[in-house]
């Protein structure tokens, strides 16, 4: 394995003077290519905020963070946004789903805003995801059409479009019942073993966590990892 990221001594604090909360207070973490870890937390603990900033959605206030040889904590947002369409997906505990769209519509559009517009290829690699994550006979559904398990696995397809290294996912089934937690765990790990993407979960469920092999705990705005 090799370090697919790393930041180190990354600090976020949200607000000003008085106000100011200091969520992540000199955090270092590094992850592996292939790894599949679990990121553990009490609510409020700043899991939300550290994957952000890993997604370089959010900037930290001071701190290095790298991610295939490139420094991201000194990139312009046009660099950013380049990166992180390249390289990065994301899975949301709500799903995000358009619902004036079909699942197939859902998961091309990545690639569609990547190439300014829709490819044959692209239509082909949403197709190929769909089938994949078990819904060959729902891609023509509107979102709202779908349960809520199916749309979290719509959801990682969309992530997983355009052959992302990593997969960031905040309390993807936070909102499933157990049965269909179980099999959005269970895709994620057959993806993670197939294509060696790394995933980080965020979650407070044991029962997750207890499906990826490294688990990652926040506390005191700082990681320990096992
Ligand atoms: P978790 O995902 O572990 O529940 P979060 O990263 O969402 O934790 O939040 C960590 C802390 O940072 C919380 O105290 C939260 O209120 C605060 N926080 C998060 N985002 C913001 C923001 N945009 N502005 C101010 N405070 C924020
Ligand atoms: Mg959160």
């Amino acid at each position: 394995m090799s370090a697919l990221l790393e930041v180190k001594d990354l600090v976020k604090t949200f607000g000003e003077g008085e106000a100011a909360t200091r969520v992540l207070t000199g955090l270092d973490l590094q992850l592996q290519t292939g790894e599949l870890s679990a990121l553990l937390g009490p609510s409020g603990s700043g899991k939300s905020t550290l994957l952000t900033i890993l997604g370089t959605l959010l900037k930290p206030s001071s701190g290095q963070h790298t991610m295939l040889g490139r420094d991201l904590a000194d990139a312009g947002d046009a660099e950013l946004t380049e990166f992180r369409n390249r390289h990065i997906g994301f899975v949301f505990q709500f799903h995000n789903l358009l619902p004036d769209f079909t699942a197939l519509e859902n998961v091309m559009f990545p690639a569609a805003v990547r190439a300014g517009r829709e490819t044959a290829s692209a239509r082909e690699r949403a197709r190929e995801l769909l089938v994949r994550v078990g819904l060959k006979d729902r891609m023509d559904f509107r979102t709202p059409k779908l349960s809520g398990g199916q749309k979290q696995r719509v959801a990682i397809a969309r992530a997983l479009m355009n052959k992302p290294e990593l997969v960031l996912a905040d309390e993807p089934t936070g909102n499933l019942d157990r049965e269909s937690a179980n099999q959005v765990m269970q895709l994620i790990g057959e993806i993670n073993r197939d294509e060696q993407t790394t995933f980080l979960i965020s979650t407070h469920d044991e029962n997750i966590a207890a499906y990826c092999r490294r688990r990652i705990s926040v506390h005191d705005g700082k990681v320990s990892s096992t």
